[in-house]
């Protein structure tokens, strides 16, 4: 008989009653035997996710602001109450919330706080299934650096195999400390592909609100194509540049096992879905991008200097401020006397940026230092460009006709993706030219 992991994100398990719409789903196929889940998410435009809330009490709690806290604690008590109340059976919640705050007070630290969403949600879907709760602690585990350590994968494999079924909370493990410890977000994804990954199932399917993984983000061109199927590969580029449906790294526990992972929708089980595998099948003739995807809010630095590309050691000093502030960068476009540094505003908070150009320019004394701030970075992904001459020209006519300026250009050597930087205002209309350019043409 074959397997699949399930795995609800926030979107599924919003309320009482799509909690059991997700628990009809899982009885409709007795393959489906391992389920995880996330916390309860937005139940409509505007709402405020579990999570969300949980990071807000957790700061509250640790800035002294006891009113403050106990206001969000209500909110988050309200939504886990409603949920019991429409599932209409009585599942423990109160008890559950009176020691999750009990821990909160007593400064059980932001990651034990946040993870506790995902805590008490597995433990009303155990009940709602009658399938027992297996705490991720006992399996995911992180090293000293924060990385997934390689040990999750055997340990998940031994304590699963006791459990013929079992319900596990996503988005957390045990830390090198023994502490709990939360990937990032978005990481229950990654929680679903490590139970796949330890019970080897057949299939990983990852249960949202979308029907698919589709070729461009859903909130920015209506109703965009749904991709029938993807390889890890274009799965990676996209999901990193932006298209969050599943995150980035969760190809990572399944793909050495050569584990699919289908997406589905909740609310259209009856959809087929994207099939993310190891390698596509999609031919020429199914288009030559695959999907494309963008994120706002990087930093160029450009740094000019006569005779660079002579000056032996540049980029190694350029790179070692960075690596000084422990920052990483996104991409090193270069030129014969130019290179760009781009790198997530998020590492450069706190006067960061003021700090590396100042050593930059102490370190290799360029001519000239440029910033440019509120960049996007859009990425066409797609086997297919590869094999596709042209597709380059197709982007940049379409884009120039948008009257979008592009900023910054990089094409992967593989030939996989080509990423353009813009002004963030100009991201969506980048999108949208991209997409009406390669699948409404
Ligand atoms: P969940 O709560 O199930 O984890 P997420 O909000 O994390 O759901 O992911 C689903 C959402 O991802 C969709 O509602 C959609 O708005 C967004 N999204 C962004 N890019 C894409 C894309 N390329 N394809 C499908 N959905 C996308
Ligand atoms: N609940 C977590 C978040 O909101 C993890 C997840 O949903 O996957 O980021
Ligand atoms: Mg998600």
């Amino acid at each position: 008989m074959s397997l699949k992991v399930c795995k609800f994100g926030g979107t599924s398990m919003a309320d009482g009653n799509i909690i059991l719409c997700a628990a009809k789903i899982v009885e409709a196929d007795e393959a489906r035997r391992y389920v995880v889940v996330s916390a309860p998410g937005k139940r409509f435009s505007g709402d405020i996710k579990v999570t969300d809330l949980l990071y807000q009490a957790s700061a509250q709690q640790e800035a002294g602001d006891i009113h403050g806290f106990e206001d969000t604690f209500e909110k988050i008590s309200a939504r886990f109450l409603s949920i019991e109340r429409e599932i209409g059976k009585n599942l423990g919640v109160q008890a559950a919330l009176d020691e999750m705050k009990a821990a909160m007070l007593g400064g059980a630290g932001q990651d034990y706080c946040v993870s506790r969403g995902e805590f008490v949600a597995a433990h009303i879907m155990a009940a709602v299934l009658d399938v027992p709760f297996v705490d991720a602690t006992e399996f995911v585990r992180f090293n000293e650096d924060g990385t997934l350590s390689e040990e999750t994968f055997d340990l998940a494999a031994k304590v699963l195999k006791k459990y013929p079924r079992a319900v596990v909370p996503g988005f957390y493990g045990l830390g090198f400390d023994g502490k709990v410890k939360t990937f990032s977000r978005g990481g229950g994804d990654i929680s679903g592909a490590i139970v796949a990954r330890g019970v080897m199932a057949d299939l990983y399917e990852n249960w949202t609100d979308v029907s698919g993984f589709y070729a461009c983000d859903p909130r920015i061109v209506n109703s965009p194509k749904c991709i029938g199927e993807l390889s890890y590969q274009e799965l990676r580029e996209l999901s990193y540049m932006g298209a969050n449906v599943l995150h980035s790294e969760s190809i990572f526990p399944v793909r050495s096992a050569g584990i699919p992972i289908r997406i589905c929708n909740t609310f259209r089980p009856q959809d087929e879905g994207t099939y993310i595998v190891a390698t596509s099948s999609r031919e020429v003739g199914d288009g030559v991008v695959t999907g494309v995807a963008g994120k706002k809010d990087f930093t160029v630095i450009f740094l000019e200097k006569s005779m660079m590309n002579s000056e032996i050691g540049f980029v190694g000093k350029v790179l070692s401020v960075i690596e000084k502030h422990g920052v990483s960068f996104e991409h090193l476009p270069s030129g014969i006397d130019t290179m760009s540094l781009v790198i997530d505003n998020e590492y450069l908070k706190n006067g960061i940026l003021e700090k590396l150009v100042a050593e930059m320019k102490e370190a290799v004394n360029p001519d000239k230092i440029y910033i440019h701030e509120d960049i996007a970075l859009v990425a066409t992904v797609g086997h297919g460009m590869a094999r596709n001459i042209g597709t380059s020209a197709r982007l940049f006519k379409a884009l120039s006709e948008a009257g979008v300026n592009v900023r910054m250009i990089d094409q992967g050597s593989s030939e996989l993706n080509i990423i353009v930087g813009v002004e963030n205002e100009d991201c969506a209309s980048c999108i949208r030219a991209i997409y009406h350019e390669f699948f409404e043409n």
